[in-house]
Protein backbone atom coordinates (compact mmCIF):
# COMPACT_ATOMS: atom_id res chain seq x y z
CA UNK A 1 0.00 0.00 0.00
CA UNK A 2 1.36 3.40 -1.02
CA UNK A 3 2.71 6.05 1.67
CA UNK A 4 0.03 8.69 1.99
CA UNK A 5 2.15 12.40 2.33
CA UNK A 6 0.48 13.94 5.37
CA UNK A 7 0.87 17.62 3.72
CA UNK A 8 -0.34 16.01 0.38
CA UNK A 9 -3.29 14.55 1.94
CA UNK A 10 -4.12 17.68 3.76
CA UNK A 11 -3.51 19.97 0.69
CA UNK A 12 -6.00 17.39 -1.82
CA UNK A 13 -9.01 17.63 0.91
CA UNK A 14 -8.73 21.08 1.01
CA UNK A 15 -8.85 21.28 -2.47
CA UNK A 16 -11.47 18.23 -3.40
CA UNK A 17 -13.47 17.73 -0.18
CA UNK A 18 -15.38 14.28 -0.53
CA UNK A 19 -14.16 14.24 -4.07
CA UNK A 20 -10.81 12.52 -3.00
CA UNK A 21 -9.83 9.33 -1.90
CA UNK A 22 -6.75 7.65 -0.07
CA UNK A 23 -5.18 4.52 -0.80
CA UNK A 24 -8.28 3.67 -2.95
CA UNK A 25 -8.77 -0.01 -4.47
CA UNK A 26 -9.02 -0.09 -8.10
CA UNK A 27 -9.99 -3.75 -8.25
CA UNK A 28 -13.60 -2.25 -7.35
CA UNK A 29 -14.01 0.08 -9.90
CA UNK A 30 -11.65 -1.96 -12.97
CA UNK A 31 -14.44 -4.49 -15.15
CA UNK A 32 -11.98 -6.90 -14.32
CA UNK A 33 -12.00 -6.94 -10.80
CA UNK A 34 -7.96 -6.34 -10.93
CA UNK A 35 -5.83 -3.71 -9.05
CA UNK A 36 -4.02 -2.48 -5.85
CA UNK A 37 -4.81 0.63 -4.76
CA UNK A 38 -4.83 4.19 -5.95
CA UNK A 39 -2.50 6.41 -3.86
CA UNK A 40 -5.12 9.58 -4.41
CA UNK A 41 -8.32 9.09 -6.09
CA UNK A 42 -10.14 11.85 -7.55
CA UNK A 43 -13.72 11.85 -9.07
CA UNK A 44 -13.49 14.38 -11.42
CA UNK A 45 -17.48 15.70 -11.91
CA UNK A 46 -16.58 19.46 -13.53
CA UNK A 47 -14.12 20.11 -16.08
CA UNK A 48 -12.08 22.12 -12.98
CA UNK A 49 -11.61 19.12 -10.64
CA UNK A 50 -9.41 17.79 -13.96
CA UNK A 51 -7.81 20.67 -14.50
CA UNK A 52 -6.85 21.20 -10.37
CA UNK A 53 -5.88 17.40 -10.24
CA UNK A 54 -3.61 17.26 -13.25
CA UNK A 55 -1.67 21.15 -12.00
CA UNK A 56 -1.75 20.10 -8.47
CA UNK A 57 -0.12 16.99 -9.44
CA UNK A 58 2.42 18.96 -12.28
CA UNK A 59 3.08 21.21 -9.03
CA UNK A 60 4.09 18.59 -6.76
CA UNK A 61 5.61 16.09 -9.17
CA UNK A 62 3.27 13.75 -8.88
CA UNK A 63 2.28 11.20 -11.82
CA UNK A 64 -1.43 11.15 -12.46
CA UNK A 65 -3.34 9.34 -14.84
CA UNK A 66 -7.35 9.49 -16.25
CA UNK A 67 -9.46 6.57 -16.09
CA UNK A 68 -13.36 6.48 -17.53
CA UNK A 69 -15.59 3.69 -16.51
CA UNK A 70 -11.97 1.19 -16.14
CA UNK A 71 -13.74 -1.12 -18.45
CA UNK A 72 -10.51 -0.86 -20.65
CA UNK A 73 -8.02 -1.60 -18.19
CA UNK A 74 -5.35 -3.91 -16.26
CA UNK A 75 -4.69 -1.93 -13.59
CA UNK A 76 -1.21 -3.47 -11.33
CA UNK A 77 -1.75 -5.48 -8.21
CA UNK A 78 0.78 -3.11 -6.48
CA UNK A 79 -1.38 -0.25 -6.46
CA UNK A 80 -1.00 3.29 -8.44
CA UNK A 81 1.79 6.42 -7.09
CA UNK A 82 -0.01 9.36 -7.76
CA UNK A 83 -2.91 10.50 -8.35
CA UNK A 84 -6.00 8.48 -10.52
CA UNK A 85 -8.82 11.03 -11.82
CA UNK A 86 -11.71 9.06 -12.84
CA UNK A 87 -13.78 11.05 -15.29
CA UNK A 88 -16.86 11.46 -14.24
CA UNK A 89 -18.49 14.34 -16.44
CA UNK A 90 -21.79 13.25 -17.35
CA UNK A 91 -23.24 16.91 -18.78
CA UNK A 92 -25.44 15.98 -22.00
CA UNK A 93 -27.30 18.41 -24.39
CA UNK A 94 -29.33 16.81 -27.09
CA UNK A 95 -30.98 18.55 -29.79
CA UNK A 96 -33.13 16.48 -31.08
CA UNK A 97 -34.15 19.01 -33.64
CA UNK A 98 -30.66 19.82 -35.00
CA UNK A 99 -29.98 16.15 -34.69
CA UNK A 100 -27.20 17.20 -32.64
CA UNK A 101 -25.73 16.00 -28.87
CA UNK A 102 -22.98 17.88 -26.43
CA UNK A 103 -22.27 14.84 -23.93
CA UNK A 104 -19.47 14.93 -20.82
CA UNK A 105 -16.55 12.99 -21.71
CA UNK A 106 -17.42 10.93 -18.29
CA UNK A 107 -20.57 9.98 -19.53
CA UNK A 108 -21.24 6.40 -19.67
CA UNK A 109 -21.82 5.38 -23.45
CA UNK A 110 -25.06 3.03 -22.86
CA UNK A 111 -27.20 5.64 -20.92
CA UNK A 112 -26.26 8.03 -23.93
CA UNK A 113 -27.17 5.12 -26.62
CA UNK A 114 -31.06 4.96 -24.50
CA UNK A 115 -31.04 8.64 -24.88
CA UNK A 116 -30.55 8.91 -28.45
CA UNK A 117 -32.42 6.63 -29.39
CA UNK A 118 -35.62 7.95 -27.23
CA UNK A 119 -34.98 11.06 -29.30
CA UNK A 120 -34.91 9.13 -32.56
CA UNK A 121 -31.48 9.96 -33.03
CA UNK A 122 -29.46 7.10 -35.30
CA UNK A 123 -25.35 6.47 -35.35
CA UNK A 124 -24.56 4.51 -31.93
CA UNK A 125 -27.31 2.30 -31.42
CA UNK A 126 -25.40 -1.00 -32.40
CA UNK A 127 -22.58 0.40 -29.50
CA UNK A 128 -25.68 -0.33 -27.01
CA UNK A 129 -23.95 -3.10 -24.59
CA UNK A 130 -19.80 -1.50 -24.47
CA UNK A 131 -19.26 -0.47 -21.45
CA UNK A 132 -17.31 2.53 -19.90
CA UNK A 133 -17.69 6.44 -20.97
CA UNK A 134 -17.89 8.32 -24.13
CA UNK A 135 -14.44 9.42 -23.43
CA UNK A 136 -12.70 6.17 -23.01
CA UNK A 137 -14.48 5.07 -26.32
CA UNK A 138 -13.12 7.81 -27.83
CA UNK A 139 -9.97 7.34 -26.99
CA UNK A 140 -9.96 3.56 -28.00
CA UNK A 141 -11.90 4.36 -31.21
CA UNK A 142 -14.47 1.77 -29.57
CA UNK A 143 -17.23 -0.15 -31.84
CA UNK A 144 -19.33 -3.13 -32.26
CA UNK A 145 -21.62 -4.58 -35.12
CA UNK A 146 -20.26 -2.18 -37.74
CA UNK A 147 -20.52 1.16 -35.96
CA UNK A 148 -17.88 3.21 -34.63
CA UNK A 149 -17.86 6.01 -31.77
CA UNK A 150 -16.23 7.89 -34.56
CA UNK A 151 -18.71 7.68 -37.52
CA UNK A 152 -20.81 10.30 -35.76
CA UNK A 153 -18.21 12.75 -33.99
CA UNK A 154 -17.90 16.33 -34.98
CA UNK A 155 -14.97 17.55 -32.40
CA UNK A 156 -13.74 17.17 -29.47
CA UNK A 157 -13.06 19.15 -26.21
CA UNK A 158 -9.95 18.60 -24.62
CA UNK A 159 -7.47 19.70 -21.91
CA UNK A 160 -4.00 19.65 -23.35
CA UNK A 161 -2.19 20.46 -20.01
CA UNK A 162 -2.41 24.13 -20.60
CA UNK A 163 -5.53 25.19 -22.13
CA UNK A 164 -9.06 23.37 -23.03
CA UNK A 165 -9.72 23.66 -26.86
CA UNK A 166 -11.88 21.96 -29.55
CA UNK A 167 -10.02 19.79 -32.35
CA UNK A 168 -11.73 18.37 -34.75
CA UNK A 169 -12.44 14.85 -35.88
CA UNK A 170 -9.52 15.03 -38.34
CA UNK A 171 -7.21 16.00 -35.43
CA UNK A 172 -8.25 12.55 -33.55
CA UNK A 173 -6.38 10.75 -36.07
CA UNK A 174 -8.71 7.96 -35.75
CA UNK A 175 -7.81 4.51 -36.71
CA UNK A 176 -8.99 0.62 -35.93
CA UNK A 177 -9.49 0.86 -31.98
CA UNK A 178 -6.84 4.14 -32.09
CA UNK A 179 -6.46 7.55 -31.82
CA UNK A 180 -4.40 10.39 -31.26
CA UNK A 181 -5.32 10.48 -27.51
CA UNK A 182 -3.13 6.85 -27.41
CA UNK A 183 0.57 8.73 -28.02
CA UNK A 184 -0.60 12.41 -26.84
CA UNK A 185 -1.70 11.09 -23.32
CA UNK A 186 -1.50 14.56 -21.66
CA UNK A 187 -4.60 15.34 -24.15
CA UNK A 188 -7.83 14.59 -21.78
CA UNK A 189 -10.65 14.33 -23.50
CA UNK A 190 -13.66 16.54 -21.45
CA UNK A 191 -17.07 16.86 -24.07
CA UNK A 192 -17.81 15.61 -27.21
CA UNK A 193 -19.92 16.62 -30.22
CA UNK A 194 -22.12 14.57 -32.46
CA UNK A 195 -24.41 14.86 -35.44
CA UNK A 196 -26.56 12.37 -35.72
CA UNK A 197 -29.41 11.30 -38.64
CA UNK A 198 -33.55 11.08 -37.58
CA UNK A 199 -34.84 7.21 -37.39
CA UNK A 200 -37.97 5.96 -35.87
CA UNK A 201 -37.12 5.79 -31.97
CA UNK A 202 -38.73 1.81 -31.97
CA UNK A 203 -36.50 0.55 -34.50
CA UNK A 204 -33.55 1.81 -32.75
CA UNK A 205 -34.39 0.83 -29.57
CA UNK A 206 -35.07 -2.67 -30.80
CA UNK A 207 -31.81 -2.71 -32.57
CA UNK A 208 -30.06 -1.84 -29.05
CA UNK A 209 -32.13 -4.56 -27.42
CA UNK A 210 -31.52 -7.44 -29.69
CA UNK A 211 -27.50 -6.50 -29.65
CA UNK A 212 -27.53 -6.38 -25.88
CA UNK A 213 -28.97 -9.68 -25.88
CA UNK A 214 -26.88 -10.97 -28.41
CA UNK A 215 -23.63 -9.32 -26.36
CA UNK A 216 -25.25 -10.79 -22.97
CA UNK A 217 -24.10 -14.43 -23.99
CA UNK A 218 -20.47 -13.67 -24.68
CA UNK A 219 -20.18 -11.58 -22.31
CA UNK A 220 -22.21 -12.59 -18.94
CA UNK A 221 -23.03 -9.73 -16.70
CA UNK A 222 -21.29 -11.29 -13.76
CA UNK A 223 -17.79 -12.05 -15.65
CA UNK A 224 -15.00 -10.23 -14.85
CA UNK A 225 -13.12 -9.09 -18.11
CA UNK A 226 -11.92 -5.70 -19.66
CA UNK A 227 -13.68 -7.16 -23.55
CA UNK A 228 -11.36 -8.67 -26.26
CA UNK A 229 -8.23 -8.55 -24.96
CA UNK A 230 -6.06 -8.20 -28.08
CA UNK A 231 -7.14 -6.05 -31.26
CA UNK A 232 -7.94 -7.87 -34.05
CA UNK A 233 -5.35 -8.13 -37.36
CA UNK A 234 -5.41 -5.79 -39.70
CA UNK A 235 -4.62 -7.49 -43.02
CA UNK A 236 -3.13 -4.38 -45.01
CA UNK A 237 -1.01 -3.12 -41.92
CA UNK A 238 0.86 -6.68 -41.97
CA UNK A 239 4.65 -5.52 -42.97
CA UNK A 240 7.14 -6.13 -44.75
CA UNK A 241 4.79 -7.59 -47.92
CA UNK A 242 6.73 -10.68 -47.56
CA UNK A 243 5.70 -11.55 -43.74
CA UNK A 244 2.44 -10.48 -45.12
CA UNK A 245 2.54 -13.27 -47.72
CA UNK A 246 3.63 -15.79 -45.04
CA UNK A 247 1.10 -15.24 -42.81
CA UNK A 248 -2.24 -15.55 -45.28
CA UNK A 249 -0.29 -18.80 -46.51
CA UNK A 250 -0.78 -19.97 -43.20
CA UNK A 251 -4.68 -19.26 -42.44
CA UNK A 252 -8.07 -20.15 -43.52
CA UNK A 253 -8.53 -17.02 -46.04
CA UNK A 254 -12.51 -17.31 -45.24
CA UNK A 255 -11.84 -16.37 -41.95
CA UNK A 256 -11.03 -12.72 -43.37
CA UNK A 257 -13.76 -10.19 -42.62
CA UNK A 258 -13.42 -6.76 -44.40
CA UNK A 259 -9.97 -6.42 -44.02
CA UNK A 260 -9.71 -8.07 -40.73
CA UNK A 261 -8.53 -11.35 -39.17
CA UNK A 262 -10.16 -12.10 -35.90
CA UNK A 263 -7.27 -12.45 -33.27
CA UNK A 264 -9.41 -15.03 -31.46
CA UNK A 265 -9.14 -17.08 -34.31
CA UNK A 266 -5.28 -17.24 -34.50
CA UNK A 267 -5.28 -17.59 -30.29
CA UNK A 268 -7.60 -20.61 -30.99
CA UNK A 269 -5.50 -21.96 -33.32
CA UNK A 270 -2.43 -22.27 -30.42
CA UNK A 271 -4.64 -23.62 -27.96
CA UNK A 272 -5.16 -20.76 -25.56
CA UNK A 273 -9.02 -21.58 -24.95
CA UNK A 274 -9.25 -22.62 -21.35
CA UNK A 275 -5.45 -21.78 -20.68
CA UNK A 276 -5.10 -20.77 -16.98
CA UNK A 277 -2.50 -18.42 -14.70
CA UNK A 278 -3.67 -18.61 -11.01
CA UNK A 279 -7.01 -17.27 -11.43
CA UNK A 280 -6.48 -15.62 -14.76
CA UNK A 281 -8.49 -17.83 -17.45
CA UNK A 282 -8.66 -17.36 -21.39
CA UNK A 283 -12.74 -18.11 -21.49
CA UNK A 284 -13.83 -21.64 -23.08
CA UNK A 285 -15.76 -20.23 -25.78
CA UNK A 286 -13.52 -17.66 -27.32
CA UNK A 287 -10.04 -17.55 -27.31
CA UNK A 288 -9.57 -13.71 -27.18
CA UNK A 289 -11.52 -13.46 -23.65
CA UNK A 290 -8.88 -13.28 -20.81
CA UNK A 291 -11.54 -13.06 -17.53
CA UNK A 292 -10.54 -13.43 -14.41
CA UNK A 293 -12.10 -16.54 -12.19
CA UNK A 294 -12.04 -14.77 -8.61
CA UNK A 295 -8.71 -13.70 -7.13
CA UNK A 296 -7.06 -12.46 -9.91
CA UNK A 297 -3.85 -11.04 -10.45
CA UNK A 298 -2.12 -8.44 -13.24
CA UNK A 299 0.93 -10.33 -13.01
CA UNK A 300 -1.11 -13.28 -13.81
CA UNK A 301 -2.77 -11.15 -16.98
CA UNK A 302 0.53 -10.23 -18.23
CA UNK A 303 2.60 -13.78 -17.92
CA UNK A 304 -0.79 -15.32 -19.78
CA UNK A 305 -0.98 -12.71 -22.37
CA UNK A 306 2.56 -12.83 -22.65
CA UNK A 307 2.97 -16.74 -23.24
CA UNK A 308 -0.21 -16.58 -25.71
CA UNK A 309 1.98 -13.79 -28.18
CA UNK A 310 4.82 -15.94 -27.78
CA UNK A 311 3.11 -18.62 -29.40
CA UNK A 312 1.30 -16.68 -32.16
CA UNK A 313 4.47 -15.08 -32.90
CA UNK A 314 5.78 -18.73 -33.25
CA UNK A 315 3.58 -20.13 -35.47
CA UNK A 316 2.08 -16.80 -37.25
CA UNK A 317 4.99 -14.43 -37.45
CA UNK A 318 2.86 -11.18 -36.39
CA UNK A 319 2.67 -9.71 -32.87
CA UNK A 320 -0.46 -9.84 -31.81
CA UNK A 321 -1.31 -6.32 -30.14
CA UNK A 322 -3.31 -5.24 -26.95
CA UNK A 323 -6.26 -3.40 -27.48
CA UNK A 324 -6.65 -3.28 -23.46
CA UNK A 325 -4.61 -0.68 -21.38
CA UNK A 326 -2.15 -1.59 -18.37
CA UNK A 327 -2.04 0.95 -15.80
C1 LIG B 1 -17.82 -6.78 -21.32
C2 LIG B 1 -17.06 -5.82 -22.18
C3 LIG B 1 -17.36 -5.71 -23.53
C4 LIG B 1 -16.68 -4.81 -24.34
N1 LIG B 1 -17.02 -4.70 -25.66
C5 LIG B 1 -16.39 -3.81 -26.44
C6 LIG B 1 -16.78 -3.66 -27.81
O1 LIG B 1 -17.70 -4.32 -28.31
N2 LIG B 1 -16.11 -2.74 -28.56
C7 LIG B 1 -15.10 -1.97 -28.04
O2 LIG B 1 -14.55 -1.15 -28.78
N3 LIG B 1 -14.72 -2.10 -26.75
C8 LIG B 1 -15.33 -3.00 -25.94
N4 LIG B 1 -14.96 -3.13 -24.63
C9 LIG B 1 -13.82 -2.36 -24.12
C10 LIG B 1 -14.22 -1.05 -23.40
O3 LIG B 1 -15.53 -1.11 -22.92
C11 LIG B 1 -14.08 0.14 -24.32
O4 LIG B 1 -12.73 0.25 -24.73
C12 LIG B 1 -14.51 1.44 -23.65
O5 LIG B 1 -14.70 2.41 -24.63
C13 LIG B 1 -13.53 1.94 -22.59
O6 LIG B 1 -14.13 3.06 -21.94
P1 LIG B 1 -13.81 3.38 -20.42
O7 LIG B 1 -14.48 4.66 -20.06
O8 LIG B 1 -14.14 2.23 -19.55
O9 LIG B 1 -12.25 3.61 -20.47
P2 LIG B 1 -11.18 3.14 -19.39
O10 LIG B 1 -11.10 1.66 -19.38
O11 LIG B 1 -11.41 3.83 -18.11
O12 LIG B 1 -9.85 3.72 -20.03
C14 LIG B 1 -9.31 3.16 -21.20
C15 LIG B 1 -8.21 4.11 -21.71
O13 LIG B 1 -8.84 5.32 -22.13
C16 LIG B 1 -8.23 6.44 -21.51
N5 LIG B 1 -9.28 7.43 -21.26
C17 LIG B 1 -10.49 7.19 -20.67
N6 LIG B 1 -11.19 8.34 -20.62
C18 LIG B 1 -10.41 9.30 -21.18
C19 LIG B 1 -10.59 10.71 -21.39
N7 LIG B 1 -11.69 11.35 -21.03
N8 LIG B 1 -9.57 11.39 -21.97
C20 LIG B 1 -8.41 10.75 -22.34
N9 LIG B 1 -8.20 9.44 -22.16
C21 LIG B 1 -9.19 8.73 -21.58
C22 LIG B 1 -7.61 5.89 -20.22
O14 LIG B 1 -6.51 6.67 -19.81
C23 LIG B 1 -7.21 4.48 -20.63
O15 LIG B 1 -5.92 4.49 -21.21
C24 LIG B 1 -15.64 -4.01 -23.80
C25 LIG B 1 -15.34 -4.13 -22.43
C26 LIG B 1 -16.04 -5.02 -21.62
C27 LIG B 1 -15.71 -5.11 -20.16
Amino acid sequence: MATISKVIKADLEKIFGEKVVFNHPLSKITTLGIGGGAQYFISAQHKEDIIRAIHFAKKHFIPHYLIGGASNIVANDKGIFGIVIQNSLQTLQINAEKQICYVGAGHPLLSLVHALNRHGLSGMEKMAGIPGTIGGAIYGCAGAYGQEIKNCLERVKIFDGEKTRWITKSQCRFGYRTSIFKQRKNRIILEAEFQFTSADPKSLKKISRDIIKIRAKKYPPDLKCPGSFFKNIVIDAIRPVALKKQFLSKIDLQKINHGKLASGYLLEQIGAKGQKRGDIAVAEYHGNLIYNTGNGKSKDVKKLANLLKKKVQKKFGIILEEEIQYL
